[in-house]
């Protein structure tokens, strides 16, 4: 590893970088905030800080989705840039901060067109099994990364409240509409596209990487009674598209070189993807080593003064596709991402039950609720809770990172 901006010396003259569990120097993750009374604009965070980039001389259009689009050369440059300015020894500028507790936090970028994979397998099967207990994974899901194409418009920053969605359900009477009564969190990454293809032009799963322009945690909130009545024969529909919630900082492939691991191999029996999804530099390095955490917030414990619960613990290892395999197999029929477009990976749920990464999951569908301290249970969301996903990148000889909070709490429904 030869990137000194992730060398694990560096420190930075912004003190509350320094041991930082999200953001230390090593991470420079990109974003798009407002300071009181200010416009948008791009900022990276650093510690408990944010940089405005135009003050620093360095302004980038926000959103960002120009800057994405201009690929890897564009961010190494900035990320050096911005690494040597932060640095311990550079001229301290506290006037380019501002503190993140008082800026107004935006998406990072225009987010044109948003697909949501279903690449967890562990996710797959136990919910695969609710459904379909002899047959939970259908034959085309070890071939494919399967995918739907999601809702834009309703994909929110972290901090934003998520109204329970109204809705038909079924029922022994007929349908009925109302709030849904089986509100659920998943626990997903999401993937920015960079500069991305025409339409008509495949990208090869070789240089699929490269038309990565970053991470963020992505919570694909879903209302399981509505989802499970609407969602045969096309997928998922409105079950879905009332809210997703992402982290705001895009991480970048740079910062997490260090925590690239190998895919996993496919057990014994597993089919071998077909060629245009095979790619040995991506079996090699194109999974990503990320512990992934969901804790939850009822309103009985923020009045008893107690904790978040963490309710899972799952990683990143667990999907059975790359992110490059997602984006190969997404243009492979020539359809076009655009910079800034956002991938979802699906539900990174662990073989375990502590691992899983939705109630409709770690309950077996609401029939074993989930007990949190105070004593209170709860088999799906209810209103006021508060739903929070961490990511932190862990390796010997590294400084950690993380994503910072992918947070929302329910409102009741309209
Ligand atoms: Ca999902």
């Amino acid at each position: 590893m030869t990137d000194p901006t992730l060398d694990p010396a560096l420190r930075s003259w912004v003190e509350s970088a320094n041991g930082h569990p999200d953001f230390p120097i090593q991470n420079l993750p990109l974003g798009v905030f407002s300071p009181p009374g200010g416009a948008p604009r791009a900022g990276v965070a650093i510690g408990e800080m944010v940089l405005d980039l135009a003050a620093a001389g360095l302004a980038l259009p926000a959103p960002l989705n120009a800057f994405l689009a201009e690929g890897a050369a564009a961010r190494r440059a900035l990320r050096a840039r911005v690494s040597a300015l932060l640095a311990h020894g550079a001229t301290p500028h506290p006037e380019w901060l501002h503190a993140q507790r008082e800026v107004t936090l935006h998406l990072p970028a225009q987010i044109g067109d948003y697909t949501d994979f279903y690449a967890g397998i562990h996710h797959a099967v136990a919910a695969g099994k609710l459904f379909r207990p002899d047959n939970p994974l259908l034959p085309n899901y070890k071939h494919l990364p399967v995918g739907y194409h999601g809702r834009a418009s309703s994909i929110v920053p972290s901090g934003a409240p998520v109204r329970r969605p109204n809705g038909q359900r079924a029922g022994a009477e007929g349908p009925s509409f109302g709030p849904a009564q089986r509100l659920d969190y998943e626990l997903e990454l999401g993937v920015f596209i960079g500069p991305g293809n025409a339409l008509g032009e495949p990208i090869p799963i070789a240089s699929a990487a490269a038309h990565i322009a970053g991470f963020c945690l992505l919570n694909d909130w879903s209302a399981r009674d509505i989802q499970a009545w609407e969602y045969q024969p096309l997928g998922p529909f409105l079950g879905k598209s009332f809210a997703t919630t992402i982290s705001p900082w895009i991480v970048t492939p740079e910062a997490l070189a260090p925590f690239r691991i190998p895919q996993a191999p496919r057990p014994e029996g597993d089919p071998r993807p077909l060629p245009y999804l095979w790619d040995e530099a991506d079996q090699a390095a194109g999974a990503l080593a990320l512990e992934l955490e969901v804790w939850l917030l009822t309103p009985g414990m923020r009045a008893a003064g107690l904790a978040p619960h963490r309710v899972a613990a799952s990683d990143a290892r667990h999907l059975y596709f790359t992110p490059a395999q997602m984006v190969a197999h997404h243009t492979s029929n020539g359809c076009n991402l655009r910079p800034g477009d956002l991938l979802g990976t699906g539900t990174i749920s662990g073989p375990e039950r502590a691992a899983y990464g939705s109630l409709l999951e770690s309950t077996a569908g609401g029939r074993e609720p989930l007990r949190l301290p105070g004593g209170e249970t709860r088999a799906f969301l209810e209103d006021g809770d508060e739903v929070v996903l961490t990511a932190r990148a862990r390796r010997e000889g590294f400084v950690p990172i993380g994503f910072g909070p992918c947070a929302g709490v329910v409102l009741p429904a309209a």
